[in-house]
């Protein structure tokens, strides 16, 4: 019999690879912002069309790309940060997989403009169905512009499946305030349909959370913090009496990150047990700080789960971290550690 096996066509790989990343246009705006923050960018602006759909462009001040570069990094499994498997356990970058370019090329039409310091022109790059169409030698600002037009258009079934504007873009918004979240002292903007959104100044955690969710959140804020040999913890929860029907306002950042983690939000809502009025739930703003090498955060592509090491250590951690918070806040009649 004849051989039937082949290896798949760079491009069906890639498009393939980017089902998997980019579901939506906020899958694009996550992938974008992180880029851009591995690139020690201190200003980053968000644009975005038609809630993504038409367009989504992420402009930086980071370090830019050479030349060979500008060109590399569309290929699939092409990065700059990690060099090989023991590098996944020390990670300090948001990126790693060297597959967001590559995928997003597949699917949607790429303008990337980008310059390094040092460099008098940079590159423009424009892909379109993976293939390079033009790649010239530009006056640009130093730092990346990459521009993502008409997402899936290749791919009609999923262009139909994406849902109204107003739901796409609580989607891109979403991710945007995860993002600035994660890196308050990094200046972000965003513009919808030619109109700012957001403006956050570089800031402290705090200020950061009151530009996003407005001034009155200030007084809803009680600090959490704590440290040791495991994991530090800091940032706030809200008090109990601006608990909310919806789960909106959560969120946990490990080393920068935004994770999503059922156990740890458990560790929460059972740290404000018989503080809240039952169908209700509490915000919270976490920062967790734990060595690199005991979390795994490559179990998913779009990295928002990860694996640790010593979870139910963190939980007993984390529980009483916000049990203090909230009773020397006076905010919890009695705390179990009081008796
Ligand atoms: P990853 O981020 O996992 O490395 P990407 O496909 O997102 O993979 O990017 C590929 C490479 O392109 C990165 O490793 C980086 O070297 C370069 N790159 C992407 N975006 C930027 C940017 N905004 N500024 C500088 N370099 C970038
Ligand atoms: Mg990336």
């Amino acid at each position: 019999m004849a051989d039937i096996i082949q290896l798949l066509p760079d491009h069906v790989a890639n498009q393939i690879a980017a089902g998997e990343v980019v579901q939506r246009p906020a899958s694009v705006v996550k992938e974008l912002l992180e880029n851009a923050i591995d690139a020690g960018a201190d200003s980053i602006k968000l644009i975005v069309k038609d809630a993504g759909k038409t367009l989504v462009q992420v402009i930086d001040n980071g370090k830019g790309m050479s030349h060979t570069d500008a060109r590399l990094s569309f290929e699939r499994h092409a990065t700059s940060k990690i060099r090989n498997a023991e590098d996944l356990f020390q990670l300090n970058t948001k990126g790693f997989r060297g597959e967001a370019l590559a995928s997003i090329a597949a699917i949607a039409h790429v303008e990337l403009k980008t310059k390094q310091v040092d460099d008098e022109v940079g590159n423009a790059i424009v892909i379109e169905g993976s293939e390079v169409a033009s790649h010239d030698i530009v006056v640009t600002p130093t730092g990346t512009s990459v521009s993502v037009k008409n997402l899936f258009f290749n791919i009609p079934a999923r262009r139909n499946f994406l849902k109204s504007d107003t739901v796409e873009l609580r989607h891109v918004i979403d991710e945007f305030h995860r993002v600035a979240l994660a890196h308050p002292n990094i200046a972000f903007a965003m513009y919808n349909n030619g109109s700012e959104s957001f403006n956050l100044p570089a800031s402290n955690y705090r200020q950061r959370i009151v530009n996003i969710f407005g001034t009155k959140t200030n007084e809803k804020l009680v600090p959490v913090e704590e440290d040791t040999e495991v994991i530090k913890i800091s940032g706030f929860v809200g008090k109990p009496e601006f608990a909310k029907k919806t789960r909106g306002e959560q969120y946990f950042f490990v080393n920068n990150r935004f994770i999503k983690s059922a156990y740890l939000n458990h560790a929460i809502s059972s740290a404000f047990e018989g503080l809240l009025k039952p169908g209700t739930h509490a915000s919270y703003f976490l920062n967790l700080w734990v060595d690199p090498q005991t979390i795994d955060i490559n179990i998913h592509p779009t990295k928002t789960e990860i694996k640790f090491d010593d979870e139910h250590t963190l939980y007993a951690i984390l529980r009483s971290a916000v049990k203090h918070s909230l009773g020397q806040f006076n905010i919890a009649p009695v705390l179990d550690f009081d008796r």
